[in-house]
């Protein structure tokens, strides 16, 4: 045991890479056979804070790597990629959740389709007090899942691959998922803001709590859902 204090967690270092460094990186992962590794917790690309995407790859590379991240995305199967997950420190997100989902959960959950978006430089802003609480996974800690509590509505602005600059809101599900990868690119992982006693392996949480909300799970396992 430790009597360090929390208060000693260091925030995520800036990624140190050049431009030139990204670029040649990406035309790598797009010209190479097949879909790439989504990299795991340790690797530091996923605690380093992500550069803000100021031009590094042209357009022609860009739409490329956008589209590289959506089928990976598809094949693994999740509704949302950070550039970091394929080692890339970018600043830039692919995001969506068209997969089907019981009626009961989807409502629990507040879960309606999102369409495809690809965010670069992506922020958000919880809007109101609200929060709740779900069990959430990340593609990058395979095999466990942990409740995480976010704000219900998020206000995010982006820059899409076009340069448009793009506001909106988004509210539930959606909501969840622009703030776990807008995270991703800050360094922070899901399980930074878990409850910690509700960390599950896949097959414990699917065998016993994959019910709409985790309140049964919180009762058995000990944790405020
Ligand atoms: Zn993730």
């Amino acid at each position: 045991m430790s009597t360090r204090s929390p208060a000693h967690r260091t925030a995520a270092p800036e990624s140190d890479w050049s431009a030139a460094r990204i670029a040649e990186a990406a035309a790598e992962l797009v010209a190479a056979d097949g879909l790439p590794p989504i990299v795991q917790a340790g690797h530091p690309v996923l605690r380093t804070r992500a550069l803000a995407f100021e031009g590094q790859l042209d357009a022609e590379l860009l739409d490329a790597l956008v589209l590289l991240m959506r089928r990976t995305m598809h094949a693994a199967p999740g509704v949302g990629l950070a550039a970091p997950q394929i080692g890339l420190p970018l600043r830039l997100a692919v995001l969506e959740d068209t997969w089907a989902s019981d009626e009961e959960s989807a409502r629990a959950r507040h879960r309606v389709p999102l369409p495809f978006l690809a965010m670069l430089n992506p922020a958000y802003t919880p809007v109101g007090d609200g929060r709740a609480g779900f069990y959430e996974g990340c593609l990058s800690v395979r095999g466990y899942t942990a409740v995480v509590r976010r704000a219900d509505v998020v206000r995010a602005q982006w820059t899409a691959p076009d340069g448009a600059a793009r506001s909106a809101e988004f509210t539930g599900w959606q909501a969840r998922i622009v703030q776990h990868e807008t995270d991703h690119l800050a360094g922070t992982l899901y399980l930074d803001r878990a409850e910690p006693r509700s960390l599950c392996a896949n097959e414990e949480y699917t065998a016993r709590w994959a019910q709409p909300t985790p309140e049964r799970a919180a009762r058995a396992l000990g944790f405020s859902a």
